[in-house]
């Protein structure tokens, strides 16, 4: 024992090397006692026998083997050999004697027996030493592997079923890598895609997302879902084969990531759900289509008008909804059978697809009535053409079964958003409509507005039309001058003018009203006041400097209060000197809340724009409110300025007005001069500017710098004649 103990002192040499001096000092025999016994595995030396019967053996061997060192010493109970498992005794002893003669040391592994007759897996290191006696010996160490072998096993065994699931599953499985190629796929992704072999997948499609996607972009769309998501569920797409037909797929995918968090690679499923999308997209054309007809029935219908409303919201054109009911089918289809009524309603389908637009709908209602939904209408001349021309195609003769039928069309129409705002009230409307048209004699149009025929119609036609006359540049910006008591150009009015193609000039006293109404006065304004502004600005920077610029506020800007901002942002822009812009706003804007109304003016005040009365003396009768507010201008109503020069009681209005005013502080203007005693009168009670058709009707921008030349040059004309007589 102590010889042996002794010599495996080689054994630690390595663990204790650096520690040589306190090695010398210390209880060496004790420490290696206690170490060795202390051992988990058996340190051993044997000898080079048939039954390598062991010498020694430390403590450790009952753990590993359930026998002690007594016990295994000199074979008293079991040899080495014996506890070597059968199956592995020859290969034990090939691998240490070939180390042996080789003067190597050796490492193997292989079975025990242990004392209860389990087996474990041990490593076994070793090497033949020369013993104190000059002999061959082995010394070595045994540990126990049993678990890692197990883990080995495990994970090999595994790592099969994987092969296997991955080579023979049924889905389609793959690896690729971020810039779209393939690293893996299995036997089903090769036959979804129509490749003989993985291999073949593999090689031929390099670039995925142009050769496998239908849609190009899929690719990045997948890519960025993982990026977001580190995963795709669900995600389906159309996809090539390989002869080039198309397939639906469905992919279940996420990132596989280096420990450094870097993208490796795509892993992840593919499933075909061709059968199902089509199954799919059969249920929906059956749930929103008549079988009878193929048109979209009532579903789809809501659906498109919806979508349609969308549109108008946004394009600001109407859509109108006509309800078509068959004149007379009743008579046909109770006197030749439903087999024939069946086909006509047929034809009558087909003729209403045919004589549509791409962007109509034609939906089937029930019975035999149908709806279209017509799309952008621009005007009510268009719209009755259209339905004539669509009572028409159905009146034309229909041959069948030798029966020469004829058919014709009662259809009652309904616009949006005039009539009504929503599917249901739409389709009533029009459906009223309908029966309108019906009772009026058959094969006719009636419109839902009651009064569509006169007024109303008019001004139906004109809401299109200048609903679209913005968007077509159709409005432009006259300049009406105003002169000083000189007769000097001192200023300009800005006064809209609407040129179109379908009703000729329309005078803003008529579109005004409407453009107010329909909210549309609000982009009207914006685009005169912005033109205003630049042309005046221009006109300063050629020589003009001062002169003045006057815009009608509508009641629903003054209201706006956004306003003075608004005001702010165009001067800014336009380079146009706040102290030019006149604002002129009527009366009747003035009534109502005091203190509000105050602090609007006050607002736009404080921009240093003025502020002018408008057509004074038609609202408000009582002149003392002029007092409460901020003004600085007035400008005295035509009416009272036509009759000023014909009699004297007709001066007296102009008269207190300007003494008024005067006596506020404003400055008074007069329109609607169209004669020269009118202008002499009203110089003489004051009044300091002037306009009217005397001077000038609005010019368009482009006539305006002649305008100003030829009057510069004609008031000097006059002054020197007046200094010369
Ligand atoms: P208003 O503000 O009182 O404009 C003066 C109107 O009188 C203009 O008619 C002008 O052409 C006309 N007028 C000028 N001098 C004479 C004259 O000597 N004799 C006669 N008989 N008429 C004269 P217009 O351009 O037809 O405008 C009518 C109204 O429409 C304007 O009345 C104004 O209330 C409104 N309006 C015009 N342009 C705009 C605008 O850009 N915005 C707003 N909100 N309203 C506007
Ligand atoms: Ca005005
Ligand atoms: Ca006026």
């Amino acid at each position: 024992m102590r010889q042996g103990v002794n010599s495996l002192s080689a054994f630690f040499s390595g663990q204790l090397a650096g520690k040589t001096s306190i090695w010398q000092q210390i209880d060496s025999e004790r420490v290696l006692k206690v170490l060795v016994g202390n051992l988990d595995g058996m340190l051993f030396r044997c000898a080079i026998d048939a039954d390598w019967t062991i010498h020694f053996v430390s403590a450790g061997c009952h753990e590993l083997t359930g026998y002690t060192a007594d016990e295994l010493q000199r074979s008293q109970r079991i040899s080495l050999e014996g506890l070597i498992h059968p199956d592995d005794r020859q290969a034990v002893r090939q691998s240490v004697m070939t180390a042996v003669e080789g003067s190597a040391p050796y490492r193997i592994e292989y079975r025990i027996v242990c004392r209860d007759g389990a087996h474990k897996w041990v490593m076994e290191r070793g090497t033949c030493v020369i013993d104190e006696f000059g002999g061959r010996v082995l010394e070595g160490f045994i540990e126990d592997i049993t678990e890692r072998v197990a883990g080995q096993l495990r994970l090999a065994e595994a790592e099969m079923r994987f092969r296997s699931v991955f080579e023979k599953s049924v889905v389609g499985m793959f690896q690729t890598t971020s810039d779209g190629h393939y690293l893996a796929a299995n036997q089903a992704l090769a036959d979804l895609y129509g490749y003989r072999t993985p291999r073949e997948l593999i090689d031929e499609i390099a670039d995925i997302a142009h050769r496998l996607y239908v849609d190009p972009a899929r690719r990045a769309a997948f890519s960025g879902e993982i990026r977001r998501n580190g995963l795709v569920r669900d995600f389906e797409s159309e996809v090539y084969r390989r002869d080039g037909s198309r397939i639906w797929i469905s992919e279940n995918a996420h990132a596989v990531l280096s420990p450094e968090g870097a993208l490796l690679y795509y892993e992840g499923t593919v499933e075909d759900i061709t059968q199902r999308r089509q199954h799919q997209a059969e249920l929906e054309y059956q749930a929103t289509h008549d079988p009878l007809t193929g048109l979209p029935n009532r579903n789809l219908l809501q659906d498109r008008l919806n979508q349609a409303m969308g549109g108008s919201r946004r394009s600001g054109r109407q859509v109108a909804v006509a309800f078509v009911d068959l004149d007379n089918f009743k008579i046909i289809n109770d006197s030749l059978g439903h087999a024939v009524g069946d086909r006509l309603l047929q034809v009558v389908a087909r003729r209403l697809s045919r004589s549509l637009r791409e962007v109509d709908t034609v939906a089937r209602y029930g019975g035999d009535e149908f709806v279209l939904i017509l799309a952008d209408q621009a005007s009510v001349r268009d719209l009755a053409q259209t339905l004539e021309r669509i009572q028409e195609c159905i009146a034309e003769p229909v041959l069948l079964d030798g029966h020469d039928l004829r058919v014709g069309a009662s259809i009652g129409v309904t616009v949006y958003p005039h009539d009504g705002k929503d599917f249901a009230t739409l389709l009533s409307q029009a459906d009223a409509a309908m029966y309108h048209a019906k009772a009026g004699g058959k094969g006719q149009f009636r419109f839902y507005t009651p009064e569509l025929n006169s007024a109303a119609y008019e001004r139906l036609e004109m809401e299109m039309a200048l609903r679209s006359a913005l968007a077509a540049d159709e409005l432009c910006v006259h300049y009406q001058p105003k002169v000083d008591a000189t007769g000097l150009v001192s200023g300009f009015e800005a006064l809209v003018r609407w040129q179109s193609p379908t009703l000729g000039s329309v005078s803003p006293v008529r579109f005004i009203p409407l453009a107010e109404e329909t909210g549309l006065i609000i982009p009207i304004s914006a685009l005169v006041l912005r033109a205003a502004c630049q042309q005046a600005a221009k006109w300063a920077a050629a020589g003009w400097p001062g002169l003045t610029m006057a815009v009608n506020l509508s009641a629903r800007e003054y209201a706006d209060q956004d306003l003075a901002s608004k005001i702010r942002t165009v001067l800014a822009e336009t380079g146009l000197p706040a102290a030019c812009l006149q604002l002129e706003l009527t009366e009747t804007m003035l009534a109502g809340d005091v203190e509000l109304t105050v602090r609007t003016l006050s607002d736009l005040k404080a921009l240093g724009v003025r502020i002018a009365v408008d057509d004074f003396g038609t609202g408000y009768s009582s002149l003392a409110y002029l007092k409460r507010f901020p003004l600085d201008i007035l400008k005295i109503d035509r009416s009272f300025v036509m009759e000023c020069d014909r009699d004297a009681d007709a001066m007296a209005i102009p008269r207190a007005v300007i003494s008024l005013g005067q006596s506020l502080g404003l400055s008074i203007v007069a329109e609607g001069v169209e004669r020269q005693g009118q202008f002499e009168i009203l110089r003489c009670l004051g009044c300091e500017e002037f306009q009217g058709y005397l001077f000038s009707q609005a010019l368009p921008a482009d006539t305006v710098p002649a305008f100003l030349q030829d009057n510069a040059a004609r008031v000097a004309a006059a002054a020197r004649l007046t200094a010369g007589a």
